[in-house]
């Protein structure tokens, strides 16, 4: 849909240096009331997320639409790969465009969730006016107009905020794609950040027509096989060393179990959840040799700046990185900064035990 203004204001020039509208690396005093205005002057946008879409990303890009729909903008999402199938079910998820490059004449570009550019695996955004919401430990104030905040339980709760600024309504499809943010990126309710704000806005949104049991049997109850066999084949390789836990599949273990990447979510938590495990780090060899690695913390390590340190990020709790392979000279990476993050904790270790129990 089209806008209604009769002439747009025109967007700020994008300059050096950084601290007043207009200048790239903006951080907006009220970034609400900021960005509200950058969305009320403007008539095109282009919502996008990083790579890899999670629950996050897609709820998120799919509220924000839903409310630039309501203001009477036109909007375009697009992301650099396809949405999970547990996401697919959500309301306008079959909008969100797979491209490489992006064109069209945006007034300004959303980018959610993404601590860089370099996240969204997009070309071409570099020429637009840049919004960037995150709440990752890792964020960046790379965009034209920043908004992070490092508390959000997920950029759906800063959408949500937006949302309700903005006089906007939050609908009950808005209100099932926010839930799964907060869902999905709390990890059920569970992870360090989840606090009583975390429930009454789940309170919220429930209220306002998310269906909290449907939402959660989509994303818990909706495993293909193909996950399981590939889960097996990691579980398989698991290790233990006092605080640390690891686990990794190989490509060749992706393709006899017909896995896709998306089947690789979730699998790092089994060995998080061991007893005394403070630490743990799943990987995944890629087709081309790279290795993906997909870290862990019960809280007490951070993991999100031994990522950063290795050109990856994410939160304290869950970060990730792309690395150089082989597998085991990957593992050896990470593992030697994991050892060095817990021989820092203070204090006995509940359960830890001495060395790999399986001998
Ligand atoms: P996951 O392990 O589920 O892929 O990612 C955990 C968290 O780390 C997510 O918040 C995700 O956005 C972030 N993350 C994962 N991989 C990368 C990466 O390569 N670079 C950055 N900057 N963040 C990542
Ligand atoms: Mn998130």
């Amino acid at each position: 849909m089209e806008g209604m203004q009769e002439e747009p204001a025109p967007m700020p020039e994008p300059e050096r240096n950084g601290s007043h509208p207009g200048e790239p690396g903006w951080v907006p005093r009220n970034p609400i009331e900021a960005i509200l205005d950058v969305l009320r002057r403007g008539e095109r946008f282009l919502v996008c997320s990083h790579s890899r879409p999670d629950g996050d990303a897609v709820g998120s890009m799919l509220a924000m639409a839903m409310l630039l729909t309501q203001m009477g903008k036109h909007v375009d999402l697009v992301a650099a790969d396809r949405v999970p199938n547990i996401y697919r079910g959500l309301p306008g998820a079959g909008d969100i465009c797979f491209a490489m490059t992006v064109y069209g004449p945006y007034d300004a570009v959303i980018l959610l969730e993404c601590d860089g550019l370099e996240r969204t695996k997009l070309r071409g955004l570099e020429k637009y006016y840049l919004i960037n919401i995150d709440h990752h430990s890792t964020g960046r104030n790379y965009g034209h107009l920043n908004w992070i905040d490092r508390q959000a339980a997920s950029v759906g709760e800063l959408v949500h905020r937006l949302v309700k600024a903005s006089g906007g309504k939050v609908t009950p499809e808005m209100a099932s794609c926010l839930y799964v943010t907060v869902l999905t990126d709390t990890g059920g309710f569970c992870y360090g950040g989840t606090r009583a704000s975390t429930f009454a806005l789940a309170e919220e949104l429930v209220s306002a027509g998310a269906d909290p049991i449907r939402i959660a049997q989509e994303i818990y109850f909706s495993t293909s096989a193909s996950k399981l066999l590939l889960l097996g084949a990691a579980l398989s390789t698991l290790r233990r060393e006092g605080r640390l836990a690891w686990l990794w599949v190989t490509h060749h273990d992706m393709v006899r179990t017909c896995a896709a990447e998306e089947d690789c979510e979730g699998i790092v938590n089994y060995a998080v959840s061991i007893d005394g495990v403070e630490g743990a780090v799943f990987l995944r060899e890629l087709p081309e040799g790279r290795i993906r690695a997909s870290m862990r913390s019960k809280g007490r390590v951070d993991v999100s700046s031994i990522a950063a340190r290795l050109g990856g990020g994410g939160h304290e709790n869950a970060s990730g990185v792309t690395l150089d392979g082989p597998l085991p000279l990957a593992l050896e990476k990470i593992l030697a900064a994991l050892r060095r993050a817990v021989a820092e904790l203070t204090g006995p270790a509940t359960n830890v035990v001495p060395c790999d129990p399986r001998g």
